[in-house]
């Protein structure tokens, strides 16, 4: 089969490849751009596949960066693009079921292609357009069917990420795997629990996100993949609940995560360590527990002035996840909420903490936090008028109601 035309990114990238078959060498599009491109699908980014080693590579173009030396990927830098070049390797010495730590080179493209996960990921595509389908990878992106390349045994074995990377692609494509592929994941599924803990976010993470995610995650469970996932162990009920919501598609990492704890029956607190154990940034486990508690709240009724103060913009975030709970959007009613909020944080209160200082003469202390926070709550809750006066007014009468 032949490409008629090559989509504009790799006619972009036909000097580049050019240079290379110049050398001496072979160079092919390869990856999920030949697979995207073949279903008619935007591509990202675009992977070039060579013959030439990485010191062979950086001897042809003068501008490059060692990216990923060890893995054979040089990135070469062109005055109005960047290609990610891969050298024909192997993955043979695996060592427990993870990423080989030791990849060697090759020359053969059949070689290199016999190492990829599924066949549709599998093409090599040569610069006149001409598509190099080894393992019938055509009939199976016709099909819409996940096979793994050789033998799914063996092919989880060698890495077990694989069975996660189809679960992501059933969702992101809706295909489904042929039947041998699906059994050896059924088997191997314990596998996972070797693969690092951040490899299967990035994958499940596309999955949350797919198009197809009800099917992917019902998957999920019934391979029991989920099993060897931090924290969802016991959670295929709570997985299964959230595959069963309205089918849209998440705008956002944290929209997504922030259902699926929802409907795994997490409360806010915890939250972080449940996040902890997928070892994402501090600032997405924070985005998640703040939406999540927002979620939980705007579920029961509208949001109060302190909810949208706590919120902020975020409060449209957790708007936009009521249609998941068969539940109205009020947009409008959230920003005028947001717009009639006389403070939006606490360094915009009237008075500061040197002023109550001053004012009540008291040595510092945790009075302090809680005169603020009262301050702070009666001037959201239009209880007060964001004003010196009044609020030290305000706060002598706190003081003293307290003792
Ligand atoms: P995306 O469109 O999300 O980038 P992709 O298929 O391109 O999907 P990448 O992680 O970019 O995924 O990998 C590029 C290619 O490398 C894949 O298409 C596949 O051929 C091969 N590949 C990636 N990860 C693995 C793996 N764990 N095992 C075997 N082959 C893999
Ligand atoms: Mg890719």
């Amino acid at each position: 089969m032949k490409l008629r035309t090559l989509p504009i990114e790799f006619q972009q990238a036909l000097p580049v490849m050019a240079q290379i078959q110049a050398s001496g060498y072979e160079a092919y599009f390869v990856g999920g751009s030949v697979r995207d491109v073949l279903l008619g699908h935007p591509i990202h980014d675009v992977d070039i596949a060579t013959s030439a080693f990485p010191a062979e590579i950086k001897a042809i173009f003068p501008r490059t960066v060692d990216v990923g030396i060890e893995h054979g990927t040089v990135l070469v830098l062109t005055d109005e693009e960047q290609y990610e070049i891969t050298t024909f390797r192997t993955e043979s010495t695996y060592q427990d079921f993870r990423r080989p730590d030791h990849v060697s080179f090759v020359r053969s493209l059949a070689e290199d292609l016999k190492r990829r996960d599924f066949t549709i990921n599998a093409f090599a595509v040569q610069e006149d357009g001409t598509v190099i389908d080894l393992f019938e990878g055509l009939v199976d992106l016709e099909a819409k069917i996940l096979r793994a390349v050789g033998n799914p045994h063996e092919r989880f074995h060698e890495d077990a990420l694989r069975m996660m990377r189809g679960l992501r692609f059933v969702s992101q494509l809706g295909f489904t795997f042929e039947n041998e592929t699906f059994a050896a994941i059924l088997e191997n599924h314990a596998l996972l629990g070797k693969i690092s803990v951040e490899r299967i976010f990035i994958e499940f993470t596309k999955l949350l996100l797919g198009d197809y995610r009800k099917d992917a995650i019902e998957k999920f469970v019934a391979t029991e993949c989920y099993q060897y996932c931090p924290g969802l162990r016991e959670k295929g009920a709570g997985l299964l609940s959230f595959a069963a919501l309205p089918t849209e598609v998440f705008a956002t990492e944290e929209a997504a995560w922030t259902v699926l704890l929802d409907q795994l029956g997490l409360s806010e607190e915890l939250v972080g360590p449940f996040l902890r154990q997928w070892k994402v940034s501090n600032e997405f486990r924070r985005t998640c527990r703040e939406l999540l508690w927002g979620l939980q709240k705007r579920k029961q009724a509208s949001f109060t002035p302190m909810e949208l103060y706590r919120l902020q913009e975020k409060a449209l975030v957790v708007e936009s996840l009521l249609p998941y709970y068969g539940l109205k959007t009020h947009f409008a009613n959230v920003k005028a909420g947001l717009e009639a909020l006389p403070i939006h944080s606490l360094s915009e209160l009237g008075v500061n903490g040197h002023d109550l200082l001053q004012h009540f003469q008291k040595k510092p202390g945790i009075w302090l936090k809680e005169v603020l926070a009262y301050l702070e709550q009666a001037v959201v809750e239009k209880n007060c008028q964001n004003e010196k006066v009044p609020l030290l007014a305000l706060a002598t009468a706190y003081l003293k109601e307290q003792g």
